[in-house]
């Protein structure tokens, strides 16, 4: 039977999850990441890999807690997993502190992480610039190691990797059944040279 051909751009920890995920569980497609840069080089192997939403204005609370919910039940099972240490993924215990006291001191997402509470007095003392603190158990994905394993998957799963800089999404249309767009902030540029080519047909 004819694969059907999938193409997914971006290999920073959205892409090759995005790559990863259509990999494993379909297996009637064929999976290609074209990527300008893959790991040690892409924004997700230098982030601090914090989970600790913001919330994003415009979308319902809700569907941000469902998306946070599921990111964090997903890189949970990876910690305590045997994989986790070559994963990445670690449990980490951290404060978030504030300047002045925030509008909302209990944010969406205080009941997914585990140990959410105000910071005492006595730990408040150790920042004396800031009014207000939390503390958080929460969880961290070190993309240096992450992306390398999310690679080794992807592979096994028979997805393919080529590195190549994308200048027109509507070309690989030609050649692909599905594109994913997954390229970060190059997803500006990579929109607008396609916009400017959209103009320049007309
Ligand atoms: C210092 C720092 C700390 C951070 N800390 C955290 C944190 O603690 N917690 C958190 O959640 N987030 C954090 N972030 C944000 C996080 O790094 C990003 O949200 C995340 O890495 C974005 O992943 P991505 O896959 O979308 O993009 P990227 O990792 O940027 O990957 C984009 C991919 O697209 C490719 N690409 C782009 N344009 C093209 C093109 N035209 N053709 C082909 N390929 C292309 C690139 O080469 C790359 O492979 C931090 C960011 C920074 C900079």
């Amino acid at each position: 039977m004819k694969k059907v051909k999938v193409v997914v751009v971006g290999a920073g920890v959205v892409g090759m999850s995005t790559a990863v995920c259509i990999a494993e569980a379909l297996p009637f497609c064929s999976v290609t990441i074209l990527a300008e840069n893959f790991s040690p080089d892409t924004t997700s192997d230098v982030a601090a890999g914090i989970l600790l939403p913001w919330e994003i204005p415009g979308i319902p609370l809700e569907r941000q807690r469902r998306w946070f919910q599921g990111t964090f039940d997903h890189l949970l099972a990876i910690t305590d997993s045997p994989q986790a240490s070559e994963a990445g993924v670690l449990q980490s215990l951290g404060y978030q502190i504030f300047k002045e006291v925030p509008i909302k001191t209990k944010p969406y997402w205080a009941d997914i992480v585990f140990g959410f509470r105000t910071m005492t007095d006595r730990e408040m003392k150790r920042f004396p610039n800031h009014k207000f603190g939390q503390a958080i158990l929460t969880l961290k994905c070190e993309g240096l190691r992450y992306l390398p394993w999310l690679e080794k998957r992807l592979t096994k799963a028979g997805g393919q990797m080529k590195r190549e800089k994308v200048t027109d999404l509507q070309q690989l249309a030609y050649t692909h059944d599905v594109i994913v767009n997954c390229s970060g902030l190059g997803s500006r540029s990579l929109v607008e040279m396609n916009r400017s080519t959209l103009y320049a047909d007309k």
